[in-house]
């Protein structure tokens, strides 16, 4: 049984060193117990937040313990009623091979289900944020203009796409131009600006002639620069997600902008609403995914992931998701089938 365990806390970037490879004897289930062994486990930034002991909304991953993460997993031995040896179930089980558990929080995913390593991206956690995040706080109608960044990740891609089929004319902005002729080619999003390239203020400003009316938050820093001046009376930001400051160790330079912000929302009556989609919306999974699985079966959504092989370069893996350097969502191939 192959283990990562958080080594140290990172100042800034992650490295390697923060993070240790272990192995152990597979665990054994005791009585009500079942042991899982893991197939694909997510990668996602808000791991970055758990590896810091800064005051946050969930717990950080102590020194020694093993990475936390959701994984799709197989029953590998069972002492519990409702679990079947072969049966796929979706579970937090972390970076790790194996993982026992007594079936909290589990969900049974059946004996054959088509695309396992889906649940835990866009029928998964990132897929419902993006969806609820824009319809229960977006609120969008048809003809209103959202603007979504990391537009070509895992819930970029689903806002932009829910957004388009709500009627409304949708921006993304991604990192450079492969992830942007993706995000229209592929998406169907109405136009994508790469945030790397010169001059985003201006472009995004002739990008969107009727200013924003939704601006989904998944990067902060000078994305939301570019976004705050377009915003419309009564915009609404669902704040998702601030990646681009994940990494960061001191407040950023410049003048403070606070003022600006807070006159901002005054006289534009801006809605921000902060959000943590499992605290909020856990309640709402099984409608999300019934809808999602039929949006997907009639071929509405599109759905990339970029895999990365074998648990050991699960690090790796993790620090190049918050540099972009993923295609899609990104998820780890930890064992066979
Ligand atoms: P992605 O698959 O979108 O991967 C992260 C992407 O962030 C990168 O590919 C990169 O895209 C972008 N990025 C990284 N640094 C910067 C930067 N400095 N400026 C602009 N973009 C940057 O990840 P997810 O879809 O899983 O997550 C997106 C956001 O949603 C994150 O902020 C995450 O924390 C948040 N989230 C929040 C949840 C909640 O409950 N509130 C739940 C799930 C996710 P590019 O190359 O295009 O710039």
């Amino acid at each position: 049984n192959r283990r990562i365990v958080l080594a140290s806390r990172p100042h800034g970037e992650p490295a390697d060193s923060d993070f240790r490879l272990e192995t152990s004897d597979v665990p054994q289930p005791g009585p009500g117990q079942v042991l899982l062994r893991t197939v694909h486990l997510s990668l996602d930034p808000y791991m970055r937040g758990r590896m810091s002991d800064a005051p946050s909304y969930a717990e950080p991953v102590q020194i020694g313990q093993p990475m936390v993460g959701g994984t799709v997993t197989r029953v590998h031995a069972s002492n519990h009623p409702d679990y079947q040896p072969g049966e796929w179930v979706l579970a937090q089980s972390g970076w790790q091979d194996f993982a026992v558990s007594d079936g909290t929080g589990l969900l049974r995913l059946g004996a054959n289900p088509q695309h396992p390593s889906y649940s835990l991206g866009v029928l998964g956690m990132p897929g419902f944020t993006g969806y609820m995040g824009l319809l229960d706080i977006g609120r969008p109608k048809a003809g209103e203009t959202v603007v979504v960044a990391a537009a070509s990740g895992a819930v970029g891609a689903v806002v932009g796409q829910i957004a388009k089929i709500h009627g409304c004319k949708v921006v993304g902005i991604a990192g450079g131009a492969d992830k942007c002729r993706y995000v229209v080619d592929e998406l169907g999003f109405d136009d994508c600006l790469d945030h790397k390239a010169p001059d985003l203020p201006g472009r995004l400003a002739r990008a969107v002639p009727q200013g924003i009316d939704i601006y989904f938050e998944n990067v902060g820093g000078a994305v939301f620069d570019a976004v705050l001046p377009l915003l419309n009376p009564r915009a609404r930001v669902p704040v998702c997600g601030l990646i681009s400051a994940y990494n960061a160790t001191s407040q950023p330079d410049g003048p403070d902008r606070l003022a600006l912000l807070m006159r901002t929302i005054l006289t534009k009556r801006l809605t921000f609403q902060g959000f943590i989609i499992f605290n909020e919306y856990a309640h709402r999974y099984g409608e999300f995914r019934e809808a999602m699985e039929d949006l997907i079966g009639q071929g509405r959504i599109k759905y990339r992931e970029d895999v990365v092989e074998g648990l050991e370069n699960a690090p790796r893996g993790l620090m190049g998701l918050l540099k972009g350097e993923n295609a899609g969502k990104r998820i780890v191939r930890v064992g066979p089938d």
